[in-house]
C-alpha cells in the first residue's frame, strides 16, 4: 500500500528504517531484524540510499528482498545529488520492476558525492517532481524541525519545504530529534507556511555518548539536559545505556502520539531490540 494512502486512514501510522549491509554477518541480522519486526505489523520499512554514485542499486536490491521476500511494505530512499536524470530514471525502474510503490526524494549531501556532482539535481524538490510526475510512486521527502544544516534560519528552510510538498511530496519525515517541544513548533509552523502534509516524527534510541555528540556537532541536533544526563550516568554500561535510552525514547514516542504525531518512524540502525520494546511500550496507549 502506498504511504499516502495509509497516512490517509486516520490510524497512527509507524515505521522502521534500515539501511543496506555492508556484510553477509550484516545482512543477516538485518534480516532477523526485519523479520521480527514484521509481527508488530508496520506500515512499512524505509531503506537508505548511500549519496555515493552506485550504491543505490543496493537499495533497490534490498528494498526488493525486504518487499517481496519477507513481505513488508517498502520505502526506497532516493538520493539526487550524485546522479544524472537518466540515472534517476533507470534506478525508478528498477524500484518499479521489484513492485516499489514508495519513494523518498532526497538531496544527499554534497560530502559524500565523489567528485564534481553532474548537476542535473541540486535540491530534493526536483527530484520530487520528476518521481512524483511518472504517477506510479507515492513520494515523501525530509524535514528537520531545528532547520537544515545548511539553511540560514528556519523561515527559509520551511519556505524550500514548501516548494518540496508543491512537488509532490504528500508526506514528511523528520530528522532525528530529542525535545518534542521543536517538533510540535515546527508542525505550527509548518501549517503557517502552507505545509499541509502529514509529517511523521524521527526517533532513535541513542545507544551512546559518542553517538550524540556526532548528532549535536553534524546534524544541528539539540540534547535536553535530562538526556544528556542520563547518557553521562550510564556511559560505560550498556544494559543501564539500553533500558534509559528505551525509557527516554518511549516516553518521547507517547507524548507525540498523545499530541497529534500521525505516528512514528524509527530510527532502527538494522536492529529490533530498542524499535520492539519502545513500540510495546507505546501501545496499549495512543497506537491502539
Ligand atoms: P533539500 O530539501 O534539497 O534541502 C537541502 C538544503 O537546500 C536545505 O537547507 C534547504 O533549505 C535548501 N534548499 C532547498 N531548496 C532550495 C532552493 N530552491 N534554493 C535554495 N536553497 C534551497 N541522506 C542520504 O544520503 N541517504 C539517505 O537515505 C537519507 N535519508 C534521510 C532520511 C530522512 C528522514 C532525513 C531527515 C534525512 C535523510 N538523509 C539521507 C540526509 C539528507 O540527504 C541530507 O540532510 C541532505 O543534506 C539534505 O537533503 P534534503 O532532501 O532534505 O534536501
Amino acid at each position: 500500500m502506498k504511504v499516502t494512502e495509509s497516512l490517509k486512514s486516520g490510524r497512527k501510522v509507524f515505521s522502521f528504517e534500515f539501511y543496506p549491509p555492508k556484510t553477509e554477518a550484516d545482512a543477516k541480522r538485518l534480516f532477523d531484524a526485519a523479520r521480527e519486526l514484521k509481527t508488530l505489523s508496520p506500515d512499512f520499512v524505509s531503506v537508505t540510499n548511500s549519496s555515493a554514485g552506485t550504491l543505490p542499486y543496493r537499495t533497490v536490491a534490498l528494498s526488493g528482498i525486504l518487499k517481496n521476500e519477507i513481505g513488508l511494505e517498502v520505502v526506497a530512499h532516493l538520493t539526487c545529488l550524485a546522479h544524472t536524470r537518466a540515472e534517476i530514471i533507470e534506478i525508478a525502474y528498477g524500484l518499479k520492476k521489484m513492485g516499489i510503490e514508495n519513494v523518498l526524494a532526497l538531496r544527499g549531501d554534497r560530502e559524500n558525492v565523489v567528485g564534481e556532482p553532474p548537476g542535473d539535481y541540486k535540491y530534493a524538490s526536483q527530484l520530487t517532481a520528476d518521481i512524483a510526475a511518472d504517477g506510479w510512486f507515492s513520494v515523501g521527502g525530509a524535514c528537520y524541525p531545528e532547520k537544515h544544516p545548511e539553511a540560514a534560519t528556519l523561515e527559509e528552510d520551511i519556505a524550500h519545504l514548501r516548494e518540496k510538498t508543491a512537488a509532490g511530496a504528500s508526506y514528511l519525515i523528520t530528522q532525528l530529534f530529542f525535545d518534542n517541544s521543536l517538533y510540535f513548533g515546527f508542525l505550527e509552523k509548518t501549517a503557517a507556511a502552507g505545509v499541509s502534509v502529514p509529517i511523521l516524527p524521527g526517533l532513535m534510541p541513542i545507544t551512546g555518548y559518542r553517538q550524540i555528540q556526532k548528532f549535536t556537532q553534524l546534524m544541528n541536533v539539540s540534547v535536553p539536559a535530562e538526556l544528556r544526563a542520563g547518557i553521562e550516568r550510564w556511559d560505560g554500561d550498556k544494559d543501564g545505556m539500553f533500558k534509559f535510552s528505551v525509557e527516554y525514547a518511549s516516553r518521547q514516542a507517547e507524548e507525540l502520539l498523545k499530541g497529534g504525531a500521525p505516528g512514528l518512524h524509527l530510527y532502527t540502525l538494522n536492529r529490533s531490540r530498542a524499535a520492539m520494546e519502545i513500540l510495546r511500550n507505546v501501545r496499549g496507549g495512543a497506537l491502539k
